[in-house]
């Protein structure tokens, strides 16, 4: 098959290596081994019972992957000491990607060398913080191998990471690569790479395989540190490299990584999601949850100290779960053992020691998972701001339970109660959707009746979109259009009115702000958060970025402050 030497048993995973690359130690991906009959009979009885075809394919990706190695620590690989031959190329992460941007630079300096010009690359990000996140990552091998950054589509390198959150994302990308195609046309040099998780649908990789072969390279949300070697692969065969992972344990961190802002950054301290909410095809195409070690999370932490980040943002799906964690033990991939598992309030402790970093953020919080010992850590230290996003999604118990939540309106509500207790003046967002399946005009009221209740000082709001692949999508009682649009205004007019008295609260109070940006609009001014995450507007000029002050939050402009720096 061309481009498909390898197709794993499961028919997602697909890979396209020149024959010379031996397969890194880290992946399953060459193995069908194990125990292929106890998978046959596994599926069979699976569907038996009728199990969705969704869940079946993550149950065979957890079996698959507990046949991968781990990174064991080593040296920085170093391109003297790579023998250009097979045999030389490693086998452990991330020193194998190490060996792949080494080549990868090579190559690159004489393509340059041959057009006697630089190479630009361009990285359009669609979706979470997470992809955003996965994105400075991406840059940092970019840069790493020689192309340099433009902020323009027509350039000799482009890689869409994708967000499939919704069902008509699909459709925009397609639209997107039209306009792609057009530019590649005109330029012979480029190369198109998507990656992200609309890739970890099959159905995604069958569209682009038949009609859009133009696209170079193609891999997923469980291998974005193997950019490197997928373009090296590329570049060798000149075919179009697919590598997408059902699942991995492994996470490879000590990489390149271009980060937005000098002063803050994200932090991943998991991935993944357990939790199978009924609306969200996330669990599907990013995997089951993974947290990384606490040792490996405070180096990072430590090491953005030093270079001068003063606010971190821990980041995961569900970060209140954080705690499921894999090691390397004796040739294998285990669990480790309970006792030597850390809570995520005991690491946010922890994170919080270490000096040079003032303000400690985190996102997301699953109500039925944040614990009253979150809230014992958050309302003691000073570092953890004092803002918390904890989506509710509806008010109604009915919803909820349909949702897949696993708490109920009242449960929501008694722990705001104890959240508010220990930190009365605390920043509460949401998100809520509004139309799921089944949802009647009682449960609607619920969801306003929570929103009166809690005095969320910002929501997102949501209508809902059906998912193909989740299970709400085939749900009964689908809420007419005209109902959803009513409900949602009403929604919409209720959130902004209870947001702009809220942030009122701080009218006329001295915060210390965390200088951002210049203004966009006005040059005289700089933009800032307090911890609450308000945005505050203020005379300042450019080498205040990236410091702390103090500002009087003088004028309230419904969602944000205009102010006045103090001393
Ligand atoms: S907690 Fe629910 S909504 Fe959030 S990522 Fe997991 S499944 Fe999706």
């Amino acid at each position: 098959m061309d481009g498909e030497r390898r197709a794993h048993m499961n028919g997602v995973h697909i890979y396209d290596a020149p024959d010379k690359l031996p397969p890194s130690n880290t992946r399953g991906q060459y193995q069908i081994g194990g125990c292929v009959f106890l998978y046959y009979i596994y599926l069979e009885y699976l569907v038996l019972l009728g199990c969705n075809t969704l869940h079946l394919y993550n149950l065979i990706a957890m079996h698959n992957s507990i046949r991968e190695d781990k990174y064991i620590p080593t040296k920085l690989y170093k391109k003297e000491e790579i023998q250009m031959n097979s045999v030389s190329i490693p086998t452990m992460e991330p020193d194998r990607q190490y060996y792949f941007m080494n080549q990868c630079k090579t190559l690159v300096l004489e393509k340059k060398a041959a057009l006697n010009r630089p190479l630009t690359y361009n990285i359009q990000t669609f979706g979470c913080q997470m992809n955003s996140h996965d994105s400075e990552k991406l840059k940092g091998i970019m840069d790493e191998i020689g192309y340099e950054e433009v902020d323009d589509e027509a350039a000799d390198f482009v890689i869409f990471n994708t967000c499939t959150i919704r069902e008509n994302a699909n459709q925009k990308l397609y639209g997107h690569l039209g306009h792609v195609k057009t530019l590649k046309n005109k330029n012979k040099e480029m190369i198109v790479c998507l990656c992200g998780c609309m890739m970890q649908e099959p159905h995604v990789i069958e569209t682009l395989k038949q009609k859009y072969k133009f696209v170079n390279i193609i891999f997923g949300t469980h291998n974005i540190y193997k950019l490197a070697e997928l373009i090296y692969s590329y570049l060798q065969t000149g075919k179009q490299t697919i590598e997408v992972l059902d699942e991995t344990k492994q996470t490879v961190e000590q990489l390149p990584r271009k980060r937005k802002y000098t002063f803050k950054s994200g932090v991943n301290i998991m991935y993944g999601c357990n939790n199978f909410c009924t609306y969200c095809i996330v669990p599907y195409v990013r995997g089951r949850e993974q947290s990384r070690k606490k040792e490996e999370i405070l180096a990072e932490v430590e090491a953005l100290a030093k270079q001068g980040i003063t606010e971190v943002m821990l980041l995961g799906q569900n970060v209140n779960s954080y705690g499921n964690i894999y090691e390397y033990k004796d040739g294998k991939i285990v669990e480790v053992d309970e006792k030597d598992r850390v809570t995520f309030p005991q690491l946010l402790a922890e994170v919080c020691k270490i000096d040079g970093i003032e303000r400690v953020r985190f996102m997301t919080s699953h109500p039925k998972d944040l614990s009253d010992e979150l809230i014992e850590v958050m309302a003691k230290e000073p570092k953890i701001c004092k803002h918390l996003h904890l989506p509710v999604q509806s008010g109604s118990t009915n919803i909820l339970t349909r949702m897949n939540r696993r708490y109920t309106k009242e449960q929501y509500l008694a722990l705001v109660d104890r959240i508010r207790a220990k930190m009365p003046n605390i920043s509460l967002t949401t998100d809520i959707i509004v139309g799921f399946p089944g949802e009647t005009e009682e449960d609607f009221e619920d969801t306003l009746d929570i929103i009166r209740k809690v005095k969320y000082d910002q929501a997102f709001t949501f209508i809902y979109s059906k998912r193909t692949g989740t299970p709400a999508a085939t749900m009964d009682n689908q809420v007419p259009e005209d109902v959803i649009k009513n409900r949602f205004n009403r929604l919409l007019t209720l959130v902004n009115e209870i947001s702009n008295t809220q942030i009122k609260r701080f009218a006329d109070q001295i915060k210390p702000v965390l200088v951002e940006e210049v203004n966009h609009h006005d040059a005289s001014l700089v933009t800032g958060r307090t911890e609450e995450n308000v945005t505050v507007h203020f005379p300042g000029t450019a080498d205040m970025i990236g410091t702390t002050v103090d500002v009087k939050l003088t004028d309230c402009k419904g969602f944000y402050f205009m102010g006045e720096r103090i001393g």
